[in-house]
């Protein structure tokens, strides 16, 4: 999972070492929303066993 700020350059990810699951994270973007009253987006990001070719 991927989640950002549409209001500002916080962003937080599955790929980040501290924040490595996705209750991690969305626990991290529900701490900014309260923090801030900002707007979280979330993307959902494929496993990363799957890799697309182009
Ligand atoms: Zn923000």
């Amino acid at each position: 999972m991927y989640t950002y700020c549409l209001e500002c350059e916080w962003q937080a990810s599955t790929v980040d070492a501290d924040a490595d699951t996705d209750a991690a994270v969305s626990k991290s973007a529900i701490e900014h929303f309260v923090e801030t009253g900002h707007t979280v987006e979330s993307v959902r990001l494929p496993p990363p066993e799957v890799v697309l070719e182009s």
